[in-house]
């Protein structure tokens, strides 16, 4: 964020410093104070540089919470809010017409599949990808129709998402094992969901880390003539700690090793399409996004590979036009598999 837009009111520091200023009464709760606490995509990459491990990000989402309560919030918040009934609406009508088309049984397996609503929405065919991955790695799965209710956490109602969870998490009793195809998703099942109370019987896992363990099920596709580069995305890397499973997927799909940023792994620059930035203050996380593209050239170009559909989507947006394409890492798993 602050290397995007360098104001020290947006650093780590000014982010926490305001937001205790204004729990304390020592600012004017207005929106020009509560402001900056949308100012984070959530990326962790403060946390990964502080020796105390300083938890900002999950700090700043309470601030949104209260400041949300204090009626101070930006409007593209409370919009994502007034609208989260109707998204999640779409969300499972999009989950239903993608398991139809598929032809699932409605009977109970023990797998479901978490798709998630970017996908979903607006990634349909890497969201038909997952489906199909899924199936061939883990048989039969029930694509489960809700959003997570992340987008309620991020935009400041910590107690709608608990209700959120704790429904999607009533739904989910029958199943031994819930695949997470979005990274974002997957966080806010194994780390939000418990924060806020909510226990999920199910065990969760990544789809990539599936196919990891399932590698001999992959096959190398033809070698590719332009270098393919892993982008590691903020939930996925310093969110759940994955950052060598993509790497065996996508050497082994590609018969060898995947290119790569210069900053990766743990100093991995965010895609800017996190915690709710692109909403919120979208010059900002166009500037983000551009960023990395511009690591990606500077790099030597080709394609990038992200597993996240909020990166997905915006990185595709900003290459536009150049020549670069984006895909997610779930294609190259379908190809490797067919
Ligand atoms: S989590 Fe990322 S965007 Fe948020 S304050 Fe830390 S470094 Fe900045």
């Amino acid at each position: 964020m602050s290397n995007a837009e360098p104001r020290e009111t947006i650093t780590p520091w000014g982010k926490m410093s305001m937001a205790w200023m204004a729990a304390h009464g020592d600012v004017p709760l207005d929106p020009s104070h509560a402001r900056p606490a949308w100012a984070c995509t959530g990326c962790f990459g403060c946390r990964e540089s502080c020796d105390h491990r300083n938890p900002v990000a999950g700090v700043l989402l309470d601030a949104r919470d209260a400041l949300v309560r204090s009626g101070v919030a930006p409007e593209a918040s409370l919009r994502v809010l007034r609208r989260f009934a109707d998204h999640n609406a779409r969300t499972r009508a999009a989950a239903r017409r993608i398991g139809g088309e598929r032809g699932f049984s409605t009977r109970a397996p023990p797998d479901a599949l978490l798709v998630g609503c970017g996908y979903l929405r607006a990634a349909r065919r890497e969201a038909a990808e997952a489906v199909q991955a899924a199936t061939e790695l883990a048989g039969e799965v029930a694509v489960v129709p809700d959003c997570c209710g992340l987008p309620l956490r991020l935009a400041g109602d910590r107690a709608g998402f608990a209700g959120h969870a704790r429904s999607v998490a009533r739904s989910l009793e029958s199943r031994a094992r819930i695949i997470v195809v979005d990274a974002g998703c997957a966080l806010a099942l194994e780390r939000l969901y418990p924060e806020a109370g909510v226990a999920l019987a199910p065990t969760v896992e990544l789809l990539v880390r599936l196919a990891a363990r399932s590698l001999s099920a992959l096959s190398p596709v033809e070698a590719p003539t332009e270098p393919i580069r892993w982008h590691d995305p903020c939930q996925l890397g310093r969110g759940l700690g994955v950052y060598d499973d993509p790497r065996s997927v996508l050497a082994r799909v590609l018969g060898g090793p995947p290119a790569e940023f210069d900053e990766g792994r743990e100093r991995a620059v965010c895609s800017g399409a996190g915690g709710l930035l692109p909403s919120t203050m979208p010059d900002v996380a166009r500037a983000i996004a551009d960023t990395r593209l511009e690591g990606h050239a500077r790099a030597g170009g080709g394609r990038v590979v992200t597993a996240c559909a909020s990166s997905l989507l915006a990185l595709r947006r900003r290459a536009r036009g150049t020549g670069v394409a984006v895909d997610d890492l779930v294609t190259w798993i379908a190809r490797g598999l067919r």
